[in-house]
């Protein structure tokens, strides 16, 4: 192997520059605002539709870029090296825009994701439920068949833009004909359906992005709300949370590496004792540390992709959790030492670190809680017994 495999292709450190030049110009101010007033990130998000970066891995023909997840994953952390992470990006395009480019008909593919690539048309993704949590084995909402249509019961929890979305992909079950036991089905939900309803959580945190509750109570939707098939339901979920994992580790590398920035901007100039206080190893050590944890961290990101993308699932699987797993411990590290580093400064609005310590927590939870990696890893990477 040469070094060489170690670089991204020319295409995408030249797609890498131009999403950290667009995001940059709304930067982190942007989105403090936004947040503080209530706003949301639509001037933003329509932008990098626009400029085909939320497409990126979108099939051509269906207006995206042709890329692969690598390249979506690169967008992410872009922008939020740059201050905007961009939480739908990991849902609508890298979740909702997979699995229908990979599970949908032709029709649900003109039908969706021209939108998702362009921006003009977000999907939000369901699976999480307040009775089942980190085990989705026990989700409970259910879709049962009447006539030609289907009928959904059920209510999910901590659903991301809801209030942004068009639609939702639902993680949902039906009924097997033959055993009766219930198996994964995806529908997407429009979110004006009749019986659909979304409650805003008072989450803690300030963000653009807002989460929510779904009462989910006997909503009519036509036969080809179901994405895919009914007997392939559970493969096909996972072919989408793959690229969910490894876009939260992307999500979570760009606040890494926003805050390592800032920390390092602000030690080299800082001086309280006739030199910067980067000239102490009390301060430069963290900090290199971090640097080195957040290499290791991308170079997880960069193979999960890769993988994926070369169309390993089974392996992308136990990659894209590792990475989701180091990127979450890296942007939680990270935002702690940035602040740290910038002492009371580290807890002004101005310095816009504070509110990046509780989004960089997100990713200790969600997607994917990082026991359930643990938990993974334990039983596939090493083979011992299931603990859960
Ligand atoms: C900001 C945010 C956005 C989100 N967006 C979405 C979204 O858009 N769509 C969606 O579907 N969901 C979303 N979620 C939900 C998220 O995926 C869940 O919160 C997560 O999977 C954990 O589930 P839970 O909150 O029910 O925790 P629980 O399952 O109740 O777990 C609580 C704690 O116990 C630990 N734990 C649980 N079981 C085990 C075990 N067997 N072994 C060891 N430890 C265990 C967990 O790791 C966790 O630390 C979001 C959550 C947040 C915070």
């Amino acid at each position: 192997m040469t070094i060489t495999a170690f670089s991204e292709p020319e295409e995408r450190i030249a797609l890498r520059q131009a999403v950290a030049k667009l995001a940059g110009s709304y930067g982190r101010e942007y989105i403090e605002k936004k947040s503080r007033e209530g706003g949301k990130t639509t001037e933003l998000w329509q932008d990098m539709g626009k400029n085909g970066y939320l497409g990126v891995s979108i099939p051509e023909e269906f207006g995206g870029g042709g890329g692969g997840i690598a390249d979506l994953a690169a967008v992410l952390e872009e922008a939020a090296a740059a201050g905007a992470p961009l939480l739908l990006m990991v849902v609508s395009p890298a979740i909702c825009g997979t699995v229908i480019a990979r599970f949908g008909t032709d029709e649900q593919k003109k039908r969706w994701l021209p939108g998702i690539a362009d921006g003009s048309f977000t999907m939000a993704f369901g699976i999480t439920e307040p009775d089942a949590g980190s085990n989705s084995h026990k989700i409970t909402t259910t879709a049962t068949r009447d006539g030609d249509e289907w009928v959904l019961n059920g209510a999910k929890t901590f659903i991301s833009g809801v209030d942004e979305a068009d639609a939702v992909l639902i993680v949902s079950r039906t009924a097997d004909a033959k055993t009766g036991k219930l198996k994964p089905c995806l529908f997407v939900v429009p979110t004006d359906a009749k019986g659909f309803e979304a409650q805003p959580i008072p989450m803690g945190f300030v963000a653009p992005e807002k989460q929510f509750t779904l009462f989910i109570d006997k909503v009519r939707l036509p036969a080809d709300a179901l994405v895919g098939t009914e007997d392939a339901g559970i493969m096909q979920l996972f072919a989408g949370l793959n690229p969910e994992r490894i876009m939260g580790a992307a999500f979570s590398n760009g606040i890494a590496r926003y805050a390592l920035d800032k920390a390092v901007d602000y030690v080299k100039t800082r001086d309280v004792w006739g030199q910067p206080i980067g000239a102490h190893q009390g301060i430069a050590h963290p900090l290199a540390k971090i640097k080195i944890e957040l290499e290791q961290s991308r170079l997880l990101q960069q193979k999960a992709a890769a993988l994926y993308d070369a169309g390993d699932d089974f392996g992308a699987g136990e990659f894209a959790n590792m990475a989701k797993y180091a990127a979450a411990e890296v942007a939680c590290n990270a935002t702690d030492v940035a602040v740290h580093s910038h002492g009371g400064n580290g807890m002004t609005q101005e310095y816009g670190l504070a509110t990046m310590l509780l989004a960089a927590r997100i990713g200790r939870i969600a997607p994917v809680s990082r026991e359930m990696i643990l938990n993974f890893v334990a039983m596939h990477s090493l083979g011992l017994p299931k603990s859960y």
